[in-house]
């Protein structure tokens, strides 16, 4: 299984990121992308990539990271684009629950990063909180139109979750916290197609509820994925080598030596 999003660049890491690595890896997980937010993790998730076989990244300037920064930050994208460890372009979107006072600059960060993911054929990784509607109107946009994407940490209603499931170019994913009782989205979840979903953990963040309130880690993916194949009636291994097979065609990249 792919783990498609983990952090594992912060200072929760620090201390033992190759036994972390090595858990995920006896787990079953045997690739992880770290999407990184802003210059400094790009190369932070860079160096962590080049220490590690099983890990690739996704670079890009995540919406609540930008209020300070000046637009040409973004150049450094162009500098790493290349490398072969460089899966996607992420995480990028728009935030309105932290702070919506700048949303016009969220927006041209995000649209600015869509056309570098065009541009050079990759996949984005997009986080909205209580802004999809306004991605979803960006994304609209005909130069989009064949712009392929993971919609992480989906916390959307019914008519979010068709917009995604109607377009063969996005998928979606879910993290820790569809372990909880209080889940919000778990009845929209057994009508989703399982070639739409892709795994993730969000680590350090959102945990599955055994681990709930400490560090959340890659080897901990199991547990969320045992979940969601038992929401959606599926055989565990079938969920497994599905998600994977779609991981694998999002982020083409990782099937590169
Ligand atoms: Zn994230």
């Amino acid at each position: 299984m792919i783990d498609t999003h983990c952090h594992l660049y912060y200072k929760d890491f620090k201390d033992d990121i190759e036994e972390v690595i090595d858990r995920a890896l006896n787990a079953g997980i045997e690739k992880m992308i770290i999407p990184s937010v802003d210059s400094e993790t790009i190369e932070q998730s860079l160096k962590i990539s080049e220490k590690f076989n099983s890990i690739y990244i996704a670079i890009g300037f995540h919406p609540s990271d930008i209020k300070n920064l000046n637009i040409s930050e973004i150049n450094i994208l162009e500098q790493y684009i290349n490398y072969d460890k460089v899966v996607a372009i992420g995480e990028i979107g728009l935030d309105y629950y932290w702070d919506s006072s700048y949303s016009e600059k969220q927006k041209e960060f995000f649209k600015i990063q869509l056309d570098t993911a065009v541009k050079h054929d990759l996949p984005v990784i997009i986080h909205t909180r209580k802004s999809i509607s306004d991605a979803f109107r960006i994304l609209s946009g005909k130069e989009y139109k064949d712009l392929k994407a993971q919609f992480h940490c989906f916390s959307g209603d019914t008519n979010d979750l068709q917009t995604i499931l109607s377009n063969k170019n996005f998928f979606i994913s879910f993290c820790g916290n569809l372990t909880y009782k209080n889940f919000r989205q778990a009845t929209l979840i057994p009508g989703i197609p399982v070639n739409k979903l892709l795994t993730e953990t969000d680590s350090p963040f959102l945990p599955p509820a055994p681990f709930f309130r400490k560090r959340n880690e890659p080897s901990y993916l199991t547990y969320t994925a045992k979940r969601l194949s038992e929401i959606l009636s599926l055989e565990y291994s079938e969920f497994e080598k599905t998600t994977t097979q779609n991981a694998e065609a999002l982020f083409y990249k990782l099937n590169k030596k």
